[in-house]
């Protein structure tokens, strides 16, 4: 008997044999124990086979014999990996042309490998607080029961922010019964309120997913699954591969969102694989957003996934107001902020309301020029520009994380001219604590995030109102639902429309939307200023109305002329 073996390295599975008395005990899907080289290595039993021909010469003749080992032994009494995540794995190493074992090593924690059961840290979160009981409106009670009605397809849920999507997916998943379900967010720096909802709904049965988890943590969460203690995994990309046996449902919230692409090790989509392995479980997935990604709205118009739409805010509450400040016109009294922005700022303080502001760029300035020379800080291993940070008062690598520190005079030309040029969110926050002292200002970008939970705490303050303003990258515009946040505003935006990326206008209109989407989610209406020095580009006119659809046809089009995706 010959048994093919899978290890989480970058390969194919590697074929041995199996000793008599473990032939009955072996099955697809568990761990064995085999000899790899000199030493030895756990895998999993990926299927069984005939073995492989010995590998061809010249002229077409085969060399010799292949000696096959036998494998160990046998770790498990059930299978670990359930067929159909098997299945997945091995989809996802052919279709991003990488190996099966890439692919099982990115699904499975690595200590499943070593053996280890269990973890020790625990995370400790806030007490869970009491659910709301909401009564849907029709929009939702619609979309729900489209849902709810069918085994299996796919769904948009294209719903404007505050429309109660997240409302619908937790009926949705309400609704399995004993079925289990998987919900991808966009990274965790996004998902501590969501995991707040999550827990107050279904308690204990939820486990959680994401980049703050230690080897320890991620085990004992993927345990849980395994061992049906939990009914719903809640995370980031590598979620999708929870192994649940009895899959209901997989929701993917936020589905435009670039972050679902894994760019190291094995590149891959979590958005597309939840596809692929809704399609093999035979289950039904759910993609929401206010602001589909071009390609998901491309394939909902011609009937590929079935539409579903909530147009209005939850109790018909107004969308905000958008205005966009032509920054060619104003008399710089500061840097970064117009002075209807300072205005609105100052007044929405001193009425007790929140207020967030965006910049998509961290760091103090992106770059430190000698105005003698022209010299610039680059990275010596990547030839990037580097960022200064004041805080740390370096010049950081923000693709190495490397840095350095500046000299007090430029090393080319020995001049003593340096200048900062540009702005980032460390500047613009400096800035704005000069012009408007009184303000309680925070600033949420990757730099003060980077603490197990930081991020939760800035939210947690944020809810508890000790934050007038909140300051930052894109972060700031994801997810959060602040009712006491009436104003948001962006600085400059004109570096996200100015991206070299054919999806720059897509990019800035989903952010700009979902910015906006923060605003007036409370009693009062919301206000969003963005600043730019390209006030006619025709994004703007498509945020202010917040018209998606506007917005799709125009861009569909430049797609289509330049044979962009989805052509
Ligand atoms: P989205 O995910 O579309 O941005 P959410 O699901 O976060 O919207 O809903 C926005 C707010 O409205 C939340 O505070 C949520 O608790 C509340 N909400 C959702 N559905 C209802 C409803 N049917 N009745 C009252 N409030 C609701
Ligand atoms: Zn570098």
């Amino acid at each position: 008997m010959h048994v093919n073996v899978l290890f989480p390295i970058n390969a194919e599975a590697f074929t041995y044999l199996v000793p008599e008395e473990l032939e009955s005990k072996i099955k697809v899907g568990m761990r064995v124990l085999a000899p790899f080289k000199k030493g030895e290595k756990i895998g999993i039993v990926a299927g069984f086979g005939t073995p492989p021909h010995p590998p061809l010469i010249k002229g077409g003749q085969r060399r010799g014999e292949i000696t096959l080992r036998p494998i160990e032994a046998v770790l498990d009494e059930e299978p670990l990996i359930p067929e159909n995540l098997l299945k997945l794995i091995k989809w996802t190493g052919q279709y991003y042309i990488s190996t099966s074992g890439l692919a099982l090593k990115n699904a499975v924690p690595s200590g499943i490998f070593e053996g280890k059961r269990g973890g020790k840290g625990r995370i400790t979160y806030d007490d869970i607080r009491p659910v709301k009981i909401l009564n849907l409106n029709s929009e939702q009670k619609k979309a729900l029961s489209e849902i709810t009605d069918v085994q299996s397809g796919a769904f948009l849920l294209h719903g404007v922010t505050g429309s109660g999507k997240t409302e619908v997916y937790l009926k949705a998943i309400e609704a399995l019964g004993d079925k289990e379900s998987i919900v991808l967010v966009p990274e965790i720096a996004l998902t501590a309120q969501i995991i707040d909802r999550f827990r107050s709904r279904f308690h204990e049965k939820v486990a959680f997913f994401h980049s703050g988890l230690s080897p320890g943590e991620r085990i004992s969460q993927w345990w849980k699954i395994k061992n049906g203690d939990v009914k719903v995994a809640l995370g980031v990309r590598s979620a999708v591969f929870a192994p649940f046996k009895n899959l209901g449902l997989i929701v993917i919230d936020e589905e435009h969102e670039a972050s679902y692409k894994q760019f190291e090790g094995l590149r891959y989509s979590a958005r597309d694989v939840a596809l692929a392995r809704a399609k093999i479980e035979g289950i039904k997935i759910v993609l929401g957003s206010a602001t589909p990604s071009i390609e998901t709205f491309y394939h909902a118009k011609k009937g590929n996934i079935r539409y579903l739409e909530l147009k209005h805010r939850i109790e018909q509450k107004p969308m905000p107001r958008v205005e966009i400040i032509d920054m060619t016109k104003e008399d710089k009294r500061a840097l970064s902020y117009s002075n209807k922005l300072l205005s609105v700022l100052k007044e929405n303080v001193s009425r007790g309301r929140q207020s967030l502001i965006m910049l998509n760029r961290r760091g103090y300035s992106p770059f430190l020029m000698c105005t003698d020379c022209g010299y610039t800080y680059k990275c010596p291993a990547c030839s990037i520009t580097l960022t200064y940070h004041k805080d740390t008062k370096t010049l950081n690598c923000h693709y190495c994380n490397s840095y350095l520190e500046p000299q007090d005079f430029c090393p080319e030309c020995k001049g003593a001219k340096t200048k900062y040029i540009g702005i980032g969110t460390q500047r613009i926050e400096e800035e704005l604590r000069a012009l408007i002292p009184e303000l309680s200002l925070k600033r949420m970008d990757r730099d003060t995030t980077k603490r197990k939970l930081a991020h939760y705490r800035i939210v947690k303050d944020m809810e508890e109102k000790k934050i007038d303003v909140l300051l930052g990258t894109q972060m700031v515009a994801k997810g959060h639902d602040f009712p006491d946040v009436t104003i948001a505003a962006v600085v400059f935006a004109d570096v996200a429309l100015n991206l070299p990326d054919f999806r720059s206008s897509e990019r800035t209109f989903q952010l700009f939307t979902q910015l906006a989407g923060r605003a007036g989610r409370g009693d009062i209406a919301g206000e969003v200023y963005i600043q730019t020095y390209e006030p006619l580009h025709y994004v703007f006119d498509y945020v202010r109305n917040h018209d998606y659809e506007g917005f799709y046809k125009k861009e569909i089009e430049l797609r289509r002329e330049l044979s962009y995706p989805p052509f």
